[in-house]
């Protein structure tokens, strides 16, 4: 007897988190329990407070995690779970393991910020607010990770065994395709994490890892991400109007500001401005990088070309480190960053966290949305519930520090960044599957884009298709 059961991500983007059950053998042998990603819920208070909560199976009996990529809503329960008790492996490629190193102890820190500002503003109904866990815990639980590479099998148990393939999301990101051997049975589960862009770089400009997610695939049973199953993206190169937005910016004495994710997105943003620079469609307006993680993660990029696109690598050779440009600053210390708020002429600040929802962006924000001069550019999906998400669909006004802050700059959105496939994307993916999934569950999306998919998939492929609930269990034996 086995099932996956839904303990994340099911009717949202966040909180990725499926465990795969198998009860004790009758034969003797005992159960097993692993999770497929172990992310943290973000956005809406409904979705976070669900961080708090103890999982239907108490940590400690779950004996290995699965980790698809290194996106806090896949990775950010991890360190919560070393602290409930778990003690197994965690099994991710070897990029999603370094940037794992990075992004999960941040994460420690900023929940203690958090806390510590809330206690000293007596903001939460919490008395006192804890960290859902700290920089040390975080870091604690770096010492369960084990690199796996793509297309290595592993065994998890007698009856389990998996392998990566690539989900050309991120840079080591993958999917997990799963084998179940029992009573003489075997079933093959496909888990996609989140699925790249499929269609190549004229219309995926910027993408920087190979082309495409793994085609040929099949599975008993599909658990797929729906994140865009009611979207198309723009096909237009952004360069232009980036170009634009920025020169007009400056023309008028502002500022430009990107929140953006420290992890890839910061890296891919700063070789698209250096491009425009080099190549005279932009001036040589000063650059401040503005996130520690930024810094960090660059090593990791430039450590893993391996899995670049043609473009990317180009990019690399032309180019090298974004720490050696003249003209781009990055800041690592917190007088750094200050330093940069007496910043009067016209620069372009690229901080983080990439949905406002934390880290250094924030003072950014709070100090030059009132000014209509700038324009803040959103590079990156924002969740619903986010700060981003406010500022971006138009709001007036935005909480930030516990302070009402008017919005009077110019917000902009440039949607081609995404490191989603679309849906025309998703089905140009399935079609290259060698036979029909028996049974697909959608995963990551709010209700109206997975219910869309679901609609799309069975009109279109003829697929039986479910859209996840949360807590629902699905038997696989
Ligand atoms: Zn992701």
């Amino acid at each position: 007897m086995a099932y996956i059961q839904f303990l994340g991500a099911a009717g949202t983007v966040t909180g990725s988190k499926h465990l795969i059950s198998i009860g004790p053998d009758p034969r003797g042998s005992g159960g097993f329990q692993a999770l497929i990603d172990c992310g943290m819920f973000q956005g809406p208070k409904e979705w976070r407070e669900r961080n708090w909560q103890d999982m239907p199976v108490p940590a400690r009996k779950i004996n290995a995690v699965v980790l698809t990529h290194a996106h806090i809503d896949h990775c950010g329960w991890i360190p919560r779970l070393v602290k409930a008790g778990f003690r197994g492996p965690i099994y991710a490629t070897p990029a999603t393991i370094d940037f794992c190193g990075i992004l999960l102890p941040d994460s420690g820190h900023l929940q203690e910020e958090d806390a510590a500002f809330y206690n000293k503003f007596k903001k939460s109904k919490h008395d006192p607010a804890l960290p859902l866990y700290t920089l040390e815990e975080a870091q604690a639980s770096l010492q369960y990770f084990r690199a796996v590479q793509f297309g290595e099998n592993k065994q998890l148990c007698p009856v389990i065994s998996f392998r990566f393939v690539r989900a050309a999301h991120i840079l080591g990101s993958s999917m997990v395709e799963l084998t179940l051997r029992s009573n003489g049975q075997t079933r093959l589960l496909l888990f996609t994490g989140d699925i790249g862009r499929v269609r190549d770089q004229n219309v995926a400009p910027g993408k920087v890892v190979r082309s495409g997610p793994t085609e040929g695939e099949t599975a008993d049973i599909l658990v797929m991400e729906s994140t865009y199953g009611n979207r198309q993206h723009p096909t237009v190169d952004p360069r232009p109007q980036l170009a634009e937005l920025i020169r007009r910016t400056a023309e008028r004495g502002g500022s430009v500001i990107v929140p953006a994710f420290a992890v890839e997105r910061t890296q891919k943003f700063l070789f698209m401005l250096k491009e425009l620079m080099e190549s005279g469609q932009l001036p040589a307006i000063p650059v401040f990088c503005d996130s520690p993680m930024a810094i960090k993660a660059v090593e990791v990029f430039m450590k893993h070309t391996g899995e670049y696109s043609e473009e990317t690598r180009r990019l690399l050779g032309r180019y090298g480190s974004p720490i050696e440009w003249p003209g781009f600053t990055f800041a690592s210390t917190a007088e750094q960053s200050k330093k940069i708020n007496d910043v009067r002429f016209p620069s372009i600040i690229v901080s983080s966290s990439g949905m406002v929802t934390g880290g250094r962006i924030l003072h950014h924000l709070a100090q030059r949305l009132p000014d209509p001069k700038n324009t803040v550019i959103f590079i990156g999906f924002q969740a619903p519930g986010t700060r981003g998400f406010t500022i971006k669909s138009g709001a007036h006004e935005v909480k930030i520090f516990g302070d009402i802050v008017p919005i009077r700059a110019q917000v902009t959105a440039l949607e081609q960044f995404s490191d989603h496939a679309d849906t025309p994307e998703l089905l140009q993916w399935l079609r290259t599957f060698s036979s029909k999934p028996p049974a697909t569950y959608l995963v990551h999306g709010d209700p109206a884009a997975s219910a869309q998919l679901r609609d799309t998939m069975t009109k279109e492929l003829g697929w039986n298709v479910q859209v996840a609930q949360w807590m629902q269990k699905v038997n696989v034996i």
